[in-house]
């Protein structure tokens, strides 16, 4: 297993958590789940990015099989700077384009930590006139929770560590990991207050 190349970095990863295949399985499963509980006529998937790029694209192609032809959309929302904590706030970045009025969302998320940001996102998924708001995180970390959330279709549970790949960056490194690992941070204090 290997950082990024030809850069020193103070942060390395430190094990595997979940391999390719892994997540391979649990995707199939949580596609199944969507399958079963979304209705197909007026369904939008919103990926808040970036983190759950590689996520939600395997989710839609996977949606495919089980006829639910979604549209879909983004919103970049922002809670973290390049460190590690969450800086409380939430930004909108990049809005959605697609009208959600009336139609079945399912929020697409790489990560529920603090539960901020999805929080925010459903709220801003009802205020545009969503007719019901679901969420699907690939990871939740439910032991850092702030805001009162819990996502409906969760991928994996994991112990409060800081994990990388598949997907999840930190300082805009590691996302192209085909595995989800602990990044740990050689110098005590390189985590925060990026
Ligand atoms: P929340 O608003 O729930 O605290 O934060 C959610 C966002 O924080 C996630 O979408 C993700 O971008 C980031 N985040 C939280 N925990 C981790 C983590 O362990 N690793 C990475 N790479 N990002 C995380
Ligand atoms: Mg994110």
């Amino acid at each position: 297993m290997r950082g990024p190349e030809n850069v020193m970095h103070p942060h390395h990863i430190l094990r595997v958590l979940f391999t390719a295949d892994d997540i391979a399985g649990r995707v199939d499963a949580l596609v199944g789940e969507i399958g079963r509980t979304c209705a197909a006529g007026s369904l939008v998937l919103v990926g808040i990015l970036r983190g759950s790029f590689i996520f939600f694209a395997d989710l839609v192609r996977g949606l495919f099989y089980h006829h639910l032809h979604p549209r879909i959309d983004f919103t970049l929302l922002q809670s973290y700077g390049s460190g590690t904590e969450s800086s409380g706030t939430v930004e909108i970045e990049r809005d959605i384009s697609v009208d959600v009025r009336g139609t079945e969302v399912v929020l697409v998320d790489d990560i529920l930590d603090t539960g901020r940001t999805l929080h925010f996102a459903v709220e801003l998924m009802y205020a545009k006139g969503a007719r019901s708001v679901k969420s699907c995180v690939l990871l939740d970390k439910p032991s850092r929770r702030v805001a009162p959330i819990s996502a409906d279709f969760v991928g994996f549970t994991v112990e409060d560590v800081f994990v990388v790949g598949y997907g999840l960056d930190y300082d805009s490194y590691y996302r192209e990991l085909p595995y989800i690992a602990e990044l740990t941070f050689t110098h005590p204090g390189a985590a925060g207050g990026q």
